[in-house]
């Protein structure tokens, strides 16, 4: 991966390399795709490198790390949502304005009609061989963006419903209600159970 590394001429993509490889454990192929899914949102959006983002990836694998890690999306924070399509795309978007209802977002997906350009990537991607995560990366640094397609969607936000605790009457344990039942959501999951 050394030799991979050595080829990137441009600080800031070393930077995030650097980062991302620490907190995923190593440099996947997926998180090096994040990490220019990420780059390419910020430019689209047009968010200066401070900006709160938020980001729905599509997939549990690799693609969240960058987001996680670079931009401070988190499963925690709720900047970060996972929809697990098991699809190589995310949707980002920059925080909405008090009382906007429509926010500008970016779904941006790794292409495969245009990976196909690229048979080695094209192979990683379709798992139709083996392909080493340092010669996939090396094939998505000289592609660059052009085997991601992306388009513009406006997605409405949703307002934050008021949060009610209760105590659940069958455990005693305190829940966030969302429905103003009596039970918790483990309590009726248990009771389903012995209905079955
Ligand atoms: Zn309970």
């Amino acid at each position: 991966m050394d030799e991979v590394i050595k080829k990137i001429a441009d600080p800031y993509i070393l930077f995030q390399i650097e980062r991302v490889s620490s907190f995923h454990g190593y440099l996947s192929t997926g998180a090096f795709i994040g990490i220019q899914m990420l780059n390419i949102a910020k430019r689209l959006l047009d968010a200066d490198p401070a900006e709160q983002l938020y980001v729905t990836c599509e997939t549990y694998s690799c693609l969240p790390d960058p987001f996680q890690i670079l931009a401070g999306c988190t499963i925690g924070n709720k900047k970060l949502k996972i929809r697990d399509f098991g699809k190589m795309a995310v949707v980002v978007n920059k925080k909405g304005k008090e009382d906007q209802i429509l926010v500008r977002s970016v779904r941006i997906v790794l292409d495969p009609a245009k990976t196909a350009k690229y048979p080695r990537l094209h192979e990683w991607y379709m798992n139709t061989g083996k392909v080493p995560h340092e010669e996939a990366i090396t094939i998505l640094i000289d592609a660059g963006e052009s085997v991601y397609t992306y388009k513009f969607i406006d997605i409405e936000l949703s307002k934050k419903p008021e949060k009610r605790i209760a105590l659940c009457v069958n455990c005693g344990e305190s829940f966030i209600s969302k429905n103003g039942g009596a039970l918790c959501l483990e309590c009726m999951e248990k009771i389903e159970v012995l209905k079955e």
